[in-house]
């Protein structure tokens, strides 16, 4: 049977699982291991057996499980100590490119302190920002301030 909510606590963070591994740790199919990797769980690279280390694996279906609680609203960045998701202290946070179109937004948890990210899209920045402050780096600087046509945009 497989199960709907694995357990993070199930894993042991101090050794490394093969796909394999974690499909009989958890009763669950292949696929849906590689559907965690391609939704960000990370992997050891190019090698074979493809192996993924414990703590990152526990951490990722903390994350998820907490996410499928309650998501992000506009203004909010998940902490990951929280487990939460929360509006950074003082309703204040930083882009961080990534890509051209990607980012992250930063903000610091105003309960435990610690830095808060939100991978975000750049075209998206508008819907998520809520009353967030966002400091833009200097490359960006005019999106902060104006709509920027360039990217992606849907007026015409
Ligand atoms: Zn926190």
């Amino acid at each position: 049977m497989a199960k709907r909510h694995p357990n993070p606590r199930l894993v042991k963070i101090h050794r490394s699982y093969t796909v394999e591994e974690v499909t009989k740790l958890f009763g669950i199919h292949r696929n849906t291991v590689r559907e965690w990797i391609k939704r960000g769980l990370p992997t050891s690279d190019n090698k074979r057996p493809m192996l993924i280390l414990g703590r990152d694996l526990r951490a990722f279906l903390q994350a998820r499980r907490a996410k499928n609680k309650r998501p992000c609203q506009p203004g909010e960045i998940y902490c990951v100590r929280c487990r939460a998701p929360k509006a950074p202290a003082g309703d204040m946070a930083d882009y961080q490119i990534v890509t051209e179109t990607l980012g992250n937004l930063i903000g610091i948890c105003p309960f435990c302190e610690s830095m808060m990210y939100r991978r975000v899209n750049l075209t998206k920045l508008e819907q998520v920002r809520g009353k967030l402050d966002i400091t833009m780096p200097q490359a960006l600087r005019h999106i902060g301030e104006s709509a920027q046509p360039s990217v992606n945009s849907d007026l015409r």
